[in-house]
Formats: C-alpha cells, sequence, structure tokens
C-alpha cells in the first residue's frame, strides 16, 4: 500500500514537551474519542510530552484522551477554555512507530484521531488506568500440597485436575481458576491446606534468551528455499507466501521467526481467529521455549493489559493475536507474520474499520522489518502487489510430509431427489469412505434447521418483522430467529395468512444435516461444528480436539472449520451448495467462493490417504467452477485479476463506500444524496447510488449506500479529506446514523 498523497500535520512524539512557563499555564490540544475529526484545546499548568493520556472534561462528562501538542498562540475565546483534570502519564503510553501508525491510520482510514488512538489502547488504558502491572491475588501448592499422592483425590476430579496444574507451576489467579476450573474445588484444597493463596507481582524484568522447543523439520527445497531468501534479505520487504493447503506454511514461518528471535528481536503474529487455531499455536509453544503471550477476545482487561505490557516492555518474545494486535508496541520487533492474509476478518468492519493486513505491511515498512503474508489462496490485492514487484513472491507448490494432492469430483444435482441437501452418489461416496475407517467433513454454510419457515399450503415464508430476511428454524429450540437482528420467537402453530398448520423447513441447515445423517448413518457419530454447538467456552476447542482424534467419523460444519485446521483423518469433503455466490452482485462473490472452496478441499488428505472433494451444484458448466477446478486457485484468481482490471475494480480502481442507515429509508437516501452533491466533480471520480444495501430493511433501519470509485489512490483520499469537513456539517446528516468505509471488504 502507498502512502496516501496528502500530508496532515502529524504530531511528532517525543518532541520535547511543550514550551511552558511555569507560572503561566499553557493551552494543549487533546484528542478525545469522540466521533469528530478534530481536537480540543485545554488549560494545562504544564504542558505534559506530545502522546501522554490526559483526562479531561467533555460535556457532562470525564474522557480519556491525548495530549497532541500545544497551540502556539492560544486564541481569545469567548468560551472560558476548561483545564486538564489529570495528567495519567509521564512518558508518552504507546511506543512512537505504534503511535505514528495509528496517526497514518487516522489518515488513511478518514477516522477520527480520538477514537483511532483509544482503539490503539488496550480497554483498561482507555479507562484511564495506569499503564503498570498490578500485583493480583493467586495460588500456589503447600508443601503438603506438593507432596500428596495426587491419586488420593479420585473421587474429587476437579480438586485433583487443579492441584495438578497449580504443581505444574501454571500461574492460576482467581479468576482463572473460575472460569477453567471450580471455585468450590479452590475452597476445598484451601481449607485442606493444600493450597495457598499468595500476592502474584507480575514483573517487567522477565528476561528471555533463544530456546529451541523441539528440533525444527527438515525443509524440502521449496521451504528451504523461501526461508533463505527471508534471512537473506537485504532490505526488509513485505513477502507472500503462497502455499497450497498443507505445504508447510507454518513450518516456514517458524524457522523464519527462529533468525529474529535468535538476535533477541520479537515477532507479532496475526492470526484470523484465535479459537480456530489451537493447534498452530501448540506448534508455536512447542517450538520455541520463549515467552508466547496471546491477545485474543477471550481475555479479561487485566490479562490483556498485562499481555501489551509484556510486549511493550520487551518480556514477551511472540504475540499471537487477532487483528487489533496490529497497534501492539513492542520495544524490538523483529518481524511480522499474517496468517490467512486473504481472511476477511482481518478488515474490521465497524466504527474504526481499519485492514490489519494493509497496516502490517505500513508497519513493516515504517519499523524496517520485514513482513510475511501467508496464505493457500491470497487475495487478489497481494497477488497484484506481487505482480507490481511491491511484495517478493514465495511459493510452496507441493504438500509438505506424505499428503498427496485432493481430486475433485462435481455433482450435477439438476433434477436430482436431495436429501437434506445430499444427493444419491455423494450418499454412496460417503459410505465407501467411512466403511473404510476414514473420516467424512459435510460443509454447509447455514447454521440451524432450516434457513425459512414456508407454509405448505399457500407459499407463506415467516419474514422478520425488523429486517428484509426470513427466519432461520432452530428445531431444537423449537425457535425462529433472525440471524441478522438477533430477533427469536416461538415457532408458530399456524400459518399467518391461512391459518394452516402445515408448516415445513425449507432449505437446509447444519442441525437438519446433522439429523439426516444420524438417520442415514446410524453406525456412525456426528458431530457439528458451528456458532450453535460451540457457545460454551473451550468447547470450540473440544470439538476440534474431537474431530482431529477422529472420535466422530461425520463431521458437519459450516464455515467455522474451514479456517486452518487440519483433520488429519478426513478423506472426503464434501460442499453442498455453492451456486450463491456464482450469480452473486458482490464482486468479491466468485474470489471468496474460490477462497472457500480450495480451504475447504485443503481439509481432505492432510495425512496420508488421498482426499476427494465433491462439489454439489446445479450450474456444473460455470466458467468460474471449471476455471478453479482444472486450473487451481493459482490461475483462478489471475484470471479474475485480469477482469478487475478491465473493471476498474480494487485492486486496479480505489473504492470508499459511505452507508447511511435510518428508520425512515428517505433519510438514509437523501442523507447519500446529500454527500453525492458536495463531492467534487473529477473525470477520474464515479459516484455510484445512493442505492438500497442487498439487505434494504435491517433491525428496523434502511439502510443505503453511496459507492466511490477512483483510478487513483492519491486522487481518492484528495478528494475525501478535502470534502469530509464540509460533508459533516450536512444538515441531512443529523437525521440518519452514517459512516465512511475506505477500502470496502464488505457490501451487504
Ligand atoms: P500449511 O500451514 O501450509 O497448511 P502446515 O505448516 O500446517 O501447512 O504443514 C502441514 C503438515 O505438514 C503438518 O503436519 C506439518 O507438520 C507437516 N510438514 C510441514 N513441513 C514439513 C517438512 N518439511 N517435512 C515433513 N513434514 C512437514
Ligand atoms: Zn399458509
Ligand atoms: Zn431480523
Amino acid at each position: 500500500m502507498r502512502q496516501c498523497a496528502q500530508h496532515r500535520t502529524i504530531a511528532v512524539m517525543n518532541a520535547t514537551s511543550v514550551n511552558s512557563n511555569a507560572n503561566t499555564s499553557t493551552v494543549i490540544q487533546v484528542a478525545v474519542p469522540v466521533p469528530l475529526a478534530r481536537v480540543f484545546d485545554y488549560d494545562c499548568d504544564q504542558a505534559p510530552a506530545v502522546g501522554t493520556r490526559v483526562q479531561v472534561p467533555f460535556g457532562a462528562r470525564q474522557v480519556v484522551g491525548f495530549c497532541m501538542g500545544a497551540v502556539p498562540t492560544p486564541a481569545a475565546s469567548e468560551f472560558k477554555r476548561k483545564a486538564v483534570s489529570k495528567v495519567l502519564d509521564e512518558q508518552p503510553v504507546l511506543s512512537e512507530p505504534v503511535w505514528e501508525l495509528l496517526q497514518w491510520a487516522a489518515d488513511y482510514y478518514q477516522h477520527p484521531v480520538g477514537e483511532v488512538l483509544a482503539h490503539g489502547l488496550p480497554v483498561l488504558l482507555r479507562q484511564g488506568e495506569a499503564a503498570s502491572y498490578q500485583t493480583t491475588q493467586a495460588y500456589q501448592a503447600t508443601p503438603a500440597g506438593q507432596q500428596l499422592e495426587l491419586n488420593e483425590l479420585r473421587n474429587a476430579r476437579q480438586q485433583q485436575r487443579l492441584l495438578a496444574a497449580l504443581r505444574s507451576g501454571s500461574l492460576l489467579r482467581r479468576d482463572i481458576v473460575a472460569q477453567e476450573y471450580s471455585l468450590s474445588a479452590l475452597k476445598a484444597l484451601q481449607e485442606k491446606e493444600l493450597i495457598e493463596a499468595y500476592q502474584h507481582q507480575p514483573s517487567a524484568e522477565r528476561d528471555w534468551t533463544f530456546a529451541i522447543g523441539s528440533e525444527p523439520l527438515q525443509l524440502n527445497p521449496e521451504q528451504a528455499l523461501a526461508v533463505a531468501a527471508i534471512g537473506a534479505a537485504q532490505q526488509p520487504q513485505p513477502y507472500l507466501l503462497e502455499g497450497v493447503t498443507g505445504s508447510g506454511k507454518t513450518e516456514v514461518y517458524l524457522q523464519a521467526m527462529a533468525e529474529v528471535l535468535r538476535k533477541g528481536k520479537q515477532v507479532l503474529v496475526i492470526v484470523p481467529e484465535i479459537g480456530l487455531t489451537p493447534q498452530t499455536l501448540r506448534r508455536f509453544q512447542k517450538r520455541f521455549a520463549v515467552p508466547i503471550v496471546m491477545l485474543h477476545s477471550a481475555l479479561s482487561d487485566r490479562e490483556r493489559l498485562d499481555a501489551w505490557l509484556d510486549a511493550k516492555n520487551g518480556a514477551a518474545a511472540i504475540v499471537i493475536g487477532t487483528r487489533s494486535a496490529i497497534f501492539t508496541p513492542f520495544s524490538q520487533l523483529g518481524m511480522i507474520v499474517v496468517d490467512e492474509e486473504h481472511d476477511s476478518s482481518l478488515k474490521q468492519q465497524e466504527g474504526f474499520r481499519y485492514h490489519a493486513r494493509d497496516l502490517a505491511v505500513v508497519r513493516g515498512h515504517k519499523e524496517r522489518v520485514p513482513v510475511i503474508l501467508g496464505s493457500a489462496t491470497p487475495s487478489l490485492e497481494s497477488i497484484n502487489n506481487v505482480s507490481q514487484k511491491r511484495y517478493a513472491h514465495l511459493q510452496l507448490t507441493q504438500r509438505a510430509g506424505q499428503a498427496r494432492p485432493t481430486r475433485h469430483m462435481v455433482v450435477d444435482i439438476k433434477q436430482m431427489p436431495l436429501k437434506a441437501g445430499l444427493s444419491v452418489p455423494l450418499i454412496e461416496r460417503m459410505r465407501e469412505e467411512l466403511e473404510r475407517g476414514q473420516q467424512v467433513l459435510v460443509f454447509i454454510n447455514r447454521r440451524g434447521f432450516a434457513p425459512a419457515l414456508l407454509c405448505h399450503e399457500c407459499g407463506w415464508l415467516a419474514q422478520c418483522r425488523r429486517c428484509d430476511a426470513y427466519y432461520t428454524v432452530h428445531q431444537r429450540q423449537q425457535q425462529l430467529q433472525c440471524h441478522h437482528c438477533g430477533d427469536q420467537l416461538r415457532i408458530p402453530a399456524q400459518c399467518h395468512d391461512c391459518g394452516s398448520t402445515q408448516l415445513v423447513g425449507r432449505g437446509v441447515g447444519t442441525e437438519q444435516l446433522e439429523q439426516t445423517l444420524t438417520e442415514l448413518f446410524p453406525d456412525f457419530p456426528v458431530l457439528r461444528i458451528d456458532r450453535d454447538s460451540t457457545r460454551r467456552k473451550g468447547s470450540l476447542q473440544k470439538h476440534l480436539a474431537d474431530a482431529t482424534e477422529n472420535k466422530f467419523p461425520l463431521l458437519v460444519g459450516t464455515q467455522m472449520i474451514a479456517k486452518g485446521h487440519h483433520f488429519p483423518h478426513v478423506t472426503l469433503v464434501a460442499m453442498l451448495d455453492i451456486d450463491g455466490a456464482l450469480y452473486s452482485s458482490d464482486f468479491r462473490a466468485a474470489e471468496r467462493l474460490g477462497q472457500l472452496i480450495t480451504q475447504v478441499a485443503g481439509r481432505a488428505g492432510r495425512a496420508s490417504a488421498p482426499g476427494t472433494v465433491v462439489l454439489q451444484t446445479h450450474h456444473p458448466e460455470h466458467d468460474l467452477l471449471q476455471d478453479l477446478i482444472h486450473n487451481g486457485y493459482a490461475a483462478f484468481a489471475r484470471s479474475l485479476l485480469r477482469e478487475r482490471e478491465l473493471t476498474q475494480l480494487p485492486p486496479f480502481g480505489q473504492l470508499a463506500l459511505f452507508r447511511a442507515e435510518a428508520h425512515e429509508a428517505q433519510h438514509a437516501q437523501a442523507a447519500l444524496q446529500a454527500i453525492a452533491d458536495q463531492l467534487p466533480r473529477h473525470p477520474q471520480l464515479m459516484v455510484l447510488g445512493p442505492m438500497p444495501a442487498v439487505m434494504e430493511r435491517r433491525a428496523g433501519r434502511y439502510r443505503y449506500q453511496l459507492l466511490l470509485q477512483c483510478q487513483q489512490r492519491g486522487l481518492r483520499q484528495q478528494i475525501l479529506q478535502h470534502s469530509l469537513p464540509q460533508l459533516q456539517q450536512l444538515p441531512e446528516l443529523r437525521r440518519v446514523r452514517w459512516s465512511l468505509d475506505v477500502d470496502p471488504q464488505d457490501f451487504s
């Protein structure tokens, strides 16, 4: 990504504290976390350094903001200026590179700097907490607890498990015990004086030296070439590591990281979703005997702050986190890895809409560290960056170890009878595979029992009262649920139109598939993995582990299981319905479908048995599908890229999307029309809309969009930069919720 053409004045950190005369107070500018693209002036006795947090009154509230610098000659104001209530830090709280990254991002994504800066902080720091570790109560085994024969607790499993964990040296604070163990077991062990409480003082001194935990694998020639290229680079640069699923990308990360860690430098690893990659995490932990911290949404606020501090002061060697981890400060950053760089969850879809992959590249450039973007199915953006020579290209074309490539089988389901979406040829293939002791995975992207409730007599469909969408039938809970607004109600007994009681589910969801598979294959237990079956904490991990160990020969799942997880015993993967994406209005639909099919296919045949992928479709002759199957993702993606070039869509054209929503459709539309009218005319700028979103009404609000398409990024940035201050003043915008999305990924 190139830097945008215009340069807003950027507050430079550590540029000495602002001049201040001890007697007269100064005026400082403060960025506060409010959706306004400006800073506010406050009186302050002694101006703090740029980048320190200050607590200030804002309206009736107290908020935490950042000092952005002094106002050299404050203008006389008719209002009395308010004063800073409290200076919260002695030094700037963010590291300089992160401070600069956040300012760059505020500028690029045209998002209010106060909100962006706040986004860069752990929650506790946003709330004004000190940026330091805190002593907490933790537990340890007493000498009696150390010596006890664990078997003596065999009738109290929870106590046994807790004591074993404490004896192995795990740090268990009360909140962790409550979450992962049991507080009553804790109490019982305390009463028996087998364990005791103590004050745990996390320390910033924790030093680490590089040590290998387990020996690295012998690299194959392609892997060796990739690792050598990264290590030998004169200039740090971004790499696209394009490797088919199972080609050993993770091994390349690990060995490239080893070189960095050996020099005492830290590594940041960004992954799409932590919950889905426990296998990968375990590989990191096994390979390196260095402190690894994880940043993810299941952490408590305090754990998150501690992990953040560990990264900032160098105590953590490796930080693994989801997209917001890109803003973690490091004392000695040496490398950034972005795994599954094509994954759309790397883009934040609300508020400050940044793309963690793109920011990783910006950050790597600023901090002069290599950035490895890995994927079996790279985004068209990254492929284009390779052909533009902005990224170096590393390829792994062979599956590592003994795994063989998967075969494709397309089943034309036109006029075929289907049983819960399964065709007869598919059912037969499944039976063969199961009887040979192999595992079968059926992929369907709909959770619930059926995607709609239909009246068999009159054709009425139960529609959400607040959205342009049908309710999903959840039979087990006897509920209708809207997956868009969360609305829930009991399944009605009668049709709302004709009163008939003949209500049936239309279409197939995971719950129904699970039920049908159980009936079809009574000897083979079925495991369903979707959002409903993994709501309880830890249940996803358990399901994934059970699936990996082949405890369930039949697996049913949504796209949750399409991501980076290996099921070594799966030899047959079926995708029941891929037609929706073949004819979607979203220009990214084809790219996403290609990625999904390839990723799902990659779950098969990981170990030595070869894998087959069955694709059911009504359009077996579709060009996209044929291209993907016969030529593979890499070629498929490159032909999509040529189409994008012809239509001037990303990465060739640059997009920005204004969204507006309101209870009245015309308010949303009028707001975007007003924006369209204000935008400058330019031969290279195309403005499309206002038009209704694909789902026009959601949660009772009407949603409209206005799309800007521009040939050059610099021009788009200039136009937005120039127009936004006026646009924000438009009276039509006061009646709506609106937002701007730079490089939008999602048009739903
Ligand atoms: P990817 O991340 O590309 O999907 P992984 O790194 O998970 O692939 O590797 C797939 C499997 O191949 C893993 O079980 C891994 O241990 C194994 N593997 C990777 N590299 C090698 C190698 N050089 N020799 C033997 N096995 C390997
Ligand atoms: Zn009816
Ligand atoms: Zn709804």
